[in-house]
């Protein structure tokens, strides 16, 4: 199995030779084909799988370049976590020229806005940050089709749960969502039943 079978646009496919991804991972090669179809996929798999590229690359492929607001709002517990998949996504989207943004607390509000009133493609951010950009009109939803909720079980323990439910019940409902958990306990199933469309499992 390799990359190329999915098709993948060429700017895609030459950052992912140049990152030395020669192959999908387990979960990339299970989450992939089904992300580019947009179903919604609740994802059991550890931190280290390579599940950032799992939902990066097909986020990457999938952006439209010329679209000025924001497509897709990836959720993470905490900021050293929104960093990181940031600078993934920048890796991956590179020679397609796509933006990413991280938005997270205890860092100036005021940088932030300036990101995101960049061409920005892609938002990163912790919820309750995420939220005051949303509520201070600094990040606009219109244009967002793809939801990633990031080790998920992480964001309920650390009590994101009204902010993260908040969050979901302003963006459109045809909108496609993957969250990734290494734990699937009773709460993540709730909020999956409830804000997902008919997602698939897939357990690593
Ligand atoms: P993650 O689980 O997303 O934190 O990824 C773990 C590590 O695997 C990161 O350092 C990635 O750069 C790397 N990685 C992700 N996908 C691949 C791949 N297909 N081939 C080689 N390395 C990868």
């Amino acid at each position: 199995m390799t990359f190329q079978s999915y098709q993948l646009n060429s700017d895609i496919v030459r950052a992912l030779e140049g990152l030395g991804y020669n192959e999908p991972t387990e979960v990339q090669a299970k989450v992939i084909p089904e992300a580019l179809k947009k179903i919604d996929l609740v994802v059991k798999s550890q931190t280290g799988s390579g599940k950032t590229a799992a939902f990066g690359i097909p986020i990457c492929e999938m952006v439209d370049w010329e679209e000025n607001n924001p497509q897709a709002l990836i959720l993470t517990p905490t900021r050293e976590l929104a960093d990181q998949v940031k600078e993934d996504i920048t890796n991956i989207g590179r020679f397609k020229r796509i933006k990413a943004a991280a938005v997270y607390g205890k860092q100036p509000f005021a940088y932030q806005k300036a990101e995101l009133k960049q061409k920005c493609h892609v938002v990163v951010g912790t919820p309750g940050r995420v939220m005051d950009h949303i509520e201070r009109g600094t990040l606009v939803l219109d244009a967002i089709e793809y939801l990633v909720l990031d080790e998920a079980d992480e964001m309920l323990n650390m009590g994101f749960i009204d902010q993260v439910e908040a969050i979901i019940n302003k963006l459109t409902k045809k909108r496609t969502t993957m969250l990734f958990s290494a734990t699937i306990p009773e709460n993540i199933k709730k909020l999956s039943q409830k804000y997902m469309n008919d997602p698939k499992n897939i357990e690593i």
